[in-house]
């Protein structure tokens, strides 16, 4: 090396015709360095950019105002989950904003806190699972336990849980991996062990093991193809926050045995708080312990993947017919907009709405019946009604919704001063 002679400050390497530098202040750059740096910073880009689908989430009281608009009860389970999304996201944004700084030697790593619901069918896991989602602006997959296989079985790999949320995020892998995934039925997995109604044996134990890599982290290649002008590459599970549920039919043996002899008294071991636990009984999910879980037939490692575990209640009479009228989407204002589009006004006597709540609470399936009742219900005059000409209102009484009599028809009055009808008729 000359004494005078330029070098890159880097590489050692000396300038000359063919090998031109860049001046700094105190050194200088050629050109292989300069691209090698410009790839480094790229990485460091590529990592800050996790930061970006996701502006400040927010705070506790806010998830919970807004699922409230949506989700009508289970408020137990709605402070759970605005506590639990709202510290997911927190802990995602420290962890970024520590890549950004990339110093905070002695940060506490948080762990990441899956959501385990528990609640019979129909009661609104999924609905609070998918409206979370949209409160906090990031990509949402379903998933059905029941559908998935091991990886070389045939049936659904559990990695296209993440296709699909990749195709939830447009394909944008940064959005997918900070995204939530609902898993339905989970508890089909459970081995059959002191559960009788756990209906998986070896087989849901290996999905469940599968699905334990998938929840903890690990790289999913996406097969996703031709997908255009985006990275479809690899996505990395570790950030997703997965909330699994499921009835657990069968749960409430294994919960009345380990809370029950505390309340009969018989025996040594009555303890004093066990008026308490009497008392808790009809919410007796709310007690569920990882162990119970355990003899469900989850396995250990899988139940310690999911530390938050909330229950939804079974919906009543009353909550049925909030769950008719109150939310956004009600099912009443979508059929109210149905028949607006064929300018008729669609009213419900109050004493309907709780005929049509008494009917879903008998077929047991939560609010999941009241569709069907409602699709029974107006079945015919959903049919009818866009031949019929002048028609204004139609009136759902209760007797209509016991089948004791028709809806009624209300015309314009015009139309029914023509056809000599009266102003309310029988359709
Ligand atoms: P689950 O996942 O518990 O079986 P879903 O969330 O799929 O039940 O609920 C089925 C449908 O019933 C939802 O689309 C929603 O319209 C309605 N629903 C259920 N529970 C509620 C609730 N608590 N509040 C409002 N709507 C509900």
């Amino acid at each position: 090396m000359t004494g005078n002679a330029v070098q890159c400050s880097f590489c050692r390497q000396v300038q000359s015709s063919d090998i031109p530098m860049i001046a700094g202040m105190d050194g200088h750059i050629c050109e292989s360095c300069a691209r090698l740096a410009a790839q480094v910073v790229e990485s460091w880009g590529r990592k800050r950019s996790v930061s970006k689908p996701l502006h400040e989430p927010p705070v506790p009281h806010e998830i919970k105002r807004r699922l409230d608009e949506y989700v009508i009860g289970q408020d137990a389970a709605k402070l759970t989950l605005s506590v639990a999304v709202y510290n997911h996201y927190k802990r995602l944004q420290a962890v970024t904003t520590a890549i950004d700084n990339a110093m905070a030697p002695d940060r506490v790593d948080i762990e990441k806190s899956n959501i385990l619901l528990l609640g019979p069918s129909g009661t609104g896991k999924t609905l609070l699972a998918s409206t979370l989602a949209k409160i906090v602006g990031v990509p949402f997959a379903i998933a059905d336990a029941t559908t998935l296989t091991q990886a070389g079985y045939v049936g659904e790999d559990v990695d296209s849980i993440v296709s699909r949320l990749l195709d939830a995020a447009d394909g944008n892998r940064e959005l997918a991996e900070w995204g939530i995934v609902y898993i339905d039925e989970i508890d089909k997995l459970a081995r059959a062990g002191e559960s009788s109604h756990a209906t998986r044996d070896v087989s849901g134990e290996g999905v469940q093991q599968a699905l334990l890599k998938l929840v903890e982290g690990t790289t999913v290649k996406s097969n996703d193809r031709g997908r255009k002008g985006q990275d479809s590459g690899s996505v990395d599970t570790r950030n997703i926050l997965f909330i699994a549920g499921g009835a657990f039919a069968g749960l409430e043996a294994i919960l009345n045995r380990r809370v029950r002899p505390k309340n009969t008294g018989i025996g040594f071991h009555s303890i004093p708080d066990s008026d308490q636990d009497m008392e808790a009984a009809p919410d007796l999910f709310d007690q569920t312990r990882p162990e119970d879980l355990r003899h469900f037939g989850l396995i250990p490692e899988f139940i310690g993947r999911f530390p938050v575990i909330t229950a939804l209640q079974d919906l009543d009479e009353e909550n049925l017919i909030r769950i008719l009228t109150q939310p956004r989407n009600a099912l009443i204002k979508q059929y109210q907009e149905l028949f607006h589009y064929e300018q008729v006004n669609l009213e419900f006597e109050p004493a309907a709405l709780s005929a049509i709540a008494r009917d879903a609470v008998e077929r047991g399936t939560g609010a999941r019946g009241l569709r069907s009742v409602l699709e029974t219900l107006l079945k015919q005059v959903m049919y009818d009604l866009p031949s019929e000409k002048g028609v204004e209102c139609c009136r759902v009484s209760e007797a209509a919704v016991l089948g004791q009599a028709e809806v009624e028809y209300q015309y314009q009055s015009l139309e029914a001063e023509q056809s000599g009808k009266g102003a309310v008729s029988s359709g």
